[in-house]
């Protein structure tokens, strides 16, 4: 694994120029390659000539396109290589299903996305009998404690959904390792703000539905680690990409990458414009969660594992104090204040708006929606970067008044 400081200027990793010199790099759309002698298709098929020599044998194997974006993520993290396929949970299913066989064990964050959490806690263990435990990520002895002679992997959200605690990655590593286990982060709600593998982690995964592509346009997902995982993530019998099959379309590949040049602008705005939004908050005593302000209970972890061009990552919450309330505010916001939009996920260049108890972690077991911190009256809010901040905070708090939520009016301009 390549250890490093994290890159904060993304442009020098565009590997690829187009086939007649152009600034972007050409999509290769064959679903096949041909080849010019026959001897080279078995040499293909039994891997004596791979992607990496230039030679392409079927699309849902190495595609170029998808490649050269897959060079770039792995660029972005800091690792030797990196593979793009369908979806966010295509990543994290493939990845756990590379590392872990029928019988084994995994310790989970309990502040997992519902998906992942459905994943673990439903799908894997009635398929294909891995298990998985639910801890406090925090809690490095309940982490420690929840290891089993099986445990191969422990799983974590850098920066976790909904909740926005973080992981202490390198802690976390140093257990993992003790342990004969490989640590796997969702990096999704933090690209460029955590590097996990500069901090010890094996594997990275995103859903690039979110901040890496930024436009709501496109699912997909990616992931990170050394070449030798990625190769066996396509290995043509066992390797869960190759054999499952949530292949990433060439065409999709070239369009996110056109993306990832202006991440980093992004991730700083969309941090910045958080950071404002939360201090405001917290200044008008709303019950508000952001890594960033200095009251948050993973403020100073935060402070010492982030790369500090890029903020705390663009996720705020508010706890509303009842689901009712959480509605309102998000009507108020969508259709009187024009602020955003009632919808899920994040990492759009507009406000998202949306309640995960009844939403996206609504996989989740009571009890795990409890202890994991998701409140009924949880708000999650993505934040944007359009408009300017002061209108975006008058929306906001003209909401929060008409709600009842808050009861001073702001002082008028001027
Ligand atoms: N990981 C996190 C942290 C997420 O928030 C999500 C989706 O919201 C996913 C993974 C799944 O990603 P996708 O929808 O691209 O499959």
């Amino acid at each position: 694994m390549v250890t490093r400081e994290p890159i904060s200027d993304l442009a020098h990793i565009r590997h690829e120029f187009g086939e007649h010199g152009g600034v972007n790099m050409s999509i290769e759309a064959s679903s096949t390659f041909t080849v010019m002698h026959p001897e080279t298709m078995p040499d293909l098929f039994q891997g004596r000539k791979a992607a990496q020599d230039g030679c392409y044998l079927y699309g849902r194997h190495f595609n170029p396109t998808v490649y050269s974006l897959s060079r770039q993520l792995a660029a972005l993290e800091g690792t030797e290589a990196a593979y793009c396929c369908a979806s966010g949970m295509a990543a994290i299913s493939a990845s756990i299903l590379q590392l872990c066989s029928h019988g084994d064990h995994v310790v989970s964050s309990s502040r997992v996305y519902g998906g992942t959490y459905a994943l673990m806690h439903d799908f894997l263990p009635a398929k294909s009998n891995i298990s998985t435990d639910f801890v406090d990520i925090t809690d490095l002895a309940a982490v420690e404690a929840a290891i089993k002679p099986n445990t191969r992997v422990i799983f974590t959200e850098g920066l976790s959904n909904p909740t926005l605690r973080v992981a202490d990655i390198p802690a976390l590593a140093r257990l993992a390792h003790r342990h004969g286990a490989q640590l796997v982060v969702d990096n999704t709600f933090s690209p460029l703000v955590l590097s996990p593998a500069a901090l010890g982690a094996d594997v990275v995964v995103h859903s690039m539905t979110k901040f890496i592509n930024g436009a709501s346009d496109i699912i997909a997902g990616a992931i990170c680690g050394s070449t030798e995982f990625i190769q066996g993530l396509m290995d043509l019998h066992t390797g869960p990409l190759m054999i499952l099959g949530p292949t990433m379309d060439p065409k999709v590949a070239a369009e996110i990458s056109l993306r990832i040049p202006h991440l980093s602008l992004r991730m700083a705005e969309h941090g910045r414009r958080a950071l404002f939004l939360a201090e405001r908050l917290e200044t008008e005593g709303i019950p508000v969660s952001y890594p960033g302000l200095p009251s948050h209970p993973d403020h100073k972890l935060a402070e010492s594992l982030r790369c500090r061009h890029h903020g705390f990552g663009g996720v705020l919450t508010m706890d509303l104090g009842s689901e009712a309330v959480a509605d309102q505010v998000m009507d108020l916001l969508q259709n009187r204040y024009r602020f955003g939009f009632m919808a899920v996920s994040l990492g759009y260049f507009d406000t998202l708006m949306s309640c995960p108890s009844v939403s996206t972690s609504s996989e989740m077991s009571d009890e795990d929606l409890e202890s994991s911190g998701v409140e009924s009256g949880l708000l999650r809010v993505s934040v944007g970067f359009t408009g300017t901040m002061e209108e975006r905070w008058q929306q906001l708090h003209g909401a929060l008044m008409d709600a009842g939520v808050l009861k001073t009016e702001l002082p008028r301009a001027g």
